[in-house]
Order: C-alpha cells, then structure tokens, then sequence
C-alpha cells in the first residue's frame, strides 16, 4: 500500500512540473489559402480591447485569405488584469532573448507559431494609458500610435499610412526585445503594432479597431 501511494505521489510531481514548464499558447486559424497574416493581442494582460476584439475574430470566417489569432499571448497576466505577472518578465521585452521564466518561454512558443504559418503580416494590439506625446513618457503616453520597422517591405508603405490616416501618429520601432522590432529582424515578417489609448472609451478603441482591421482587409483583398 505505502509503495502504491508513493508511485502516486511521484506522478503526481512529474504532471505538475510538466504542466509548470510547458507554455501553451492558444491559437486559432479561420478561413484558409493565400494571404495569411497573424493578429496577436495580450502580450500585455491589461490592455483589454485588443483581447476582446481578436476573440470577437474567431467567430468571423473570411472568403478569401485566412487570419492566424493569438487572442490571449499573456494568460495569466489577462486572467490578473496586469500588464505582466510578478514571477515572469515583461513578454514584451524578452522576445529573441536568453532566459528561462515564463515570459522567456512564452515568448519562444509564440516565434514557433508564427515561423510555422509564415504570415506575410503580423497586426500586434496593445493600449497605453493615454494619447501620444512625444515630449512624455513613451511607458505611458504612446495611444494612437502605428509602431513598425525600419526596414519595413515597402509593399506595406500605404497600408501603414492609411492607418495614419485614421489618426495614428507613426512611430519607428527601436527597443529591444519587442515583438514589432525582433519579429521584424530575426524573422523578417513586418509587423505593425496598434496602440490605442485609454483615454478614449472602450467602444470607440473597438471602432477604431475596426477601421484598421477594414484598412488591413482592403489592401490585402481579405474577405
Ligand atoms: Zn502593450
């Protein structure tokens, strides 16, 4: 008997160590073919509107050309309502980096996911607490700003204006270990990041949302 118990025991210690190290991160792919592109939300757990409109995605099927959806890149930081989670690093500076906490694992499950689909575009959403201004904080004051590369394929120079043109001040992407500036380097996929501002309500960041979604869809003939 007291053997059997310790055999139990013992698996129940390798499950919860398995379940400790493993990252899982939760993807799903609607429509299918040419082109594909990726939409991730949540690499920051308290920037809401992006999560709720890449769930909203999943229930949406497009005719031509398929969308690869990270809805939750953070879970457990969304599940806390924080921008990341006390025993982890921000995921958003670890991306391409040597390290072993969970943002560090997390952040190399998402770079599989994403060299595995090989998208020819990569939307990021995330939210700062309040409008641009050049002359503030950048950690708090970077709402309504489009990131991207430098080296951005110049294929997607209108599609990145016509984003300015509703109303996103263009910024180049520069620090390290972001998801924007290391996908872009290491994998050479361009990816503009969104950031919307918690100064507007939630219903219009979901608007906004939503005209750069249309933007995205119209110039890749998405549909
Ligand atoms: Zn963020």
């Amino acid at each position: 008997m007291k053997k059997k118990l310790l055999i139990i025991y013992f698996f129940v210690n390798i499950i919860t160590v398995f379940s400790m190290n493993t990252e899982k991160i939760e993807y799903f792919i609607i429509g299918n073919g040419n082109p594909k592109i990726v939409i991730t939300a949540g690499i920051h757990g308290n920037e809401i509107s992006g999560i709720i409109k890449v769930k909203e995605l999943k229930k949406y099927t497009p005719k031509n050309g398929s969308i690869l959806l990270i809805p939750e890149a953070n879970k457990e930081a969304i599940q806390n309502n924080t921008r990341t989670e006390y025993y982890m690093d921000d995921l958003n500076r670890v991306f391409f980096k040597k390290g072993d906490n969970r943002a560090h694992k997390k952040a190399r499950e998402i770079v599989k996911i994403i060299k595995n689909y090989n998208p020819i575009l990569i939307l990021d959403l995330h939210e700062s607490p309040h409008n641009y201004d050049e002359n503030k904080d950048p950690n708090l004051y970077m709402g309504n700003t489009v990131i991207f590369n430098e080296n951005m394929p110049s294929d997607f120079h209108i599609l990145t204006l016509d984003i300015v043109n509703l109303g996103f001040t263009p910024i180049v992407s520069s620090m390290d270990g972001t998801f924007n500036k290391e996908i872009s380097d290491n994998l050479h996929i361009p990816v503009l990041t969104i950031e919307l501002s918690k100064d507007e309500s939630l219903s219009e960041r979901s608007d906004k949302l939503d005209l750069i979604l249309n933007s995205v869809y119209d110039y890749l003939e998405i549909k």
